[in-house]
């Protein structure tokens, strides 16, 4: 039977919420029905006395039912609208531990995927890592074999360094909204350099910079970078081979604009909000095929939160998905 309750946690929820609901209504109903009997009983009671001291006037039209009958309306009322406060409150609780309850089961989701991918993040490149150094250990090797086992190797240490690095500036980026910097950084020196830098690693995808010259603006310069990092690095990861990735930068009348595109499978609508939450990654684990860990469009929001820029994301038509930032000058 748990192992019921387990497959499905709310089924237990319903039941207990609904059994609290009909109880409180079968008590209300109870408390109700009480009242009107003991009215009833009260005035019998008093119509007997009353017509035996051989009164004509009806007992109905004497001061002391109308006294009893509203009183009867006063406890009526009571009962009925403590009943429905009691109710409209417990509906209240109930929708708000369900709430409480839902976001437990999606966090405790999340990092269960995260620890799922974060030791195959790790274990992948040291693997790599460990094998090009014993095999240079081992065996003897031409110049070029080594130097092709060492920029493997350097690769791997690169993506670990990117990994450590992000889950680092994600963690910052929670705990001190106030620890960034506000130094002039040339914007689009920086997005150039890192569309080049993504170019040069021979990206399946064809990725295109096309970015107004000399913008500047008051931030952090690393955190700007690891931005464009995570958006172009998405951008790439969740695109087919040949299709292509433009990446804008422009000054408008009161912000700055930066616009990272792709023809990639794009992100359903019931996913747009989501995936900006913390470890967050579409589908489960088991059907993803791509890396990563589910904090860079978390790093992105929130990056973009401090500087109170504004994120919009988007279809692009055609197919892909489309990232806005602007902020404000
Ligand atoms: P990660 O890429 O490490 O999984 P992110 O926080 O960067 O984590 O992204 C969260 C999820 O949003 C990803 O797992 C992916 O499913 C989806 N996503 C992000 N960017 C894109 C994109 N450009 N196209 C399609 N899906 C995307």
């Amino acid at each position: 039977m748990f192992k019921f309750f387990g497959r499905n946690p709310f089924v237990l929820f319903y039941i207990v919420s609904g059994y609290i609901l009909v109880f409180t209504l079968w008590w209300g109903y109870l408390l109700a029905s009480k009242n009107e009997q003991a009215f009833t009983e009260k005035v019998e009671l008093n119509r007997v006395a009353y017509e035996a001291q051989g009164n004509k006037m009806k007992y109905e039209d004497t001061d002391s039912y109308l006294k009893l009958y509203s009183k009867y309306e006063r406890q009526k009322v009571m009962i009925v609208g403590e009943g429905a406060f009691f109710l409209i409150l417990q509906v209240l609780g109930l929708l708000q531990v369900r709430s409480i309850f839902s976001k437990e089961i999606a966090l405790a989701a999340q990092q269960r995927n995260f620890l799922h991918s974060i030791t195959h993040e790790l274990k992948s490149p040291l693997s790599s890592v460990k094998l090009s150094l014993e095999t240079m250990l081992k065996r003897q090797l031409t110049p070029e074999q080594q130097g092709k086992l060492i920029n493997n190797a350097l690769g791997d240490v690169v993506r670990l360094e990117g990994l450590v690095d992000n889950i680092l500036f994600a963690a910052k980026i929670e705990r001190d909204t106030h620890g960034f910097a506000n130094e002039e950084v040339n914007l689009s020196d920086i997005v150039e350099l890192v569309a080049a830098k993504f170019r040069e690693n021979k990206n399946r995808v064809s990725i295109r910079a096309d970015v107004e010259e000399g913008i500047y603006y008051h931030t952090d310069q690393i955190g700007f970078t690891s931005v464009i990092i995570n958006l172009i690095e998405n951008a790439i990861k969740y695109s087919r081979p040949d299709t292509n990735v433009v990446v804008a930068l422009r000054q408008a009348d009161k912000s700055i604009l930066l616009e990272v595109k792709d023809e990639g499978y794009g992100i359903p609508d019931a996913e747009k909000k989501k995936v900006f939450e913390k470890f967050y990654r579409i589908g489960s684990e088991d059907t993803r095929k791509t890396k990563g860990t589910g904090l860079g469009l978390f790093i992105v929001k929130r990056f973009v939160e401090i500087y109170k820029g504004k994120i919009e994301l988007s279809d692009n038509t055609g197919g892909g998905s489309i990232f806005r930032l602007s902020f404000p000058v």
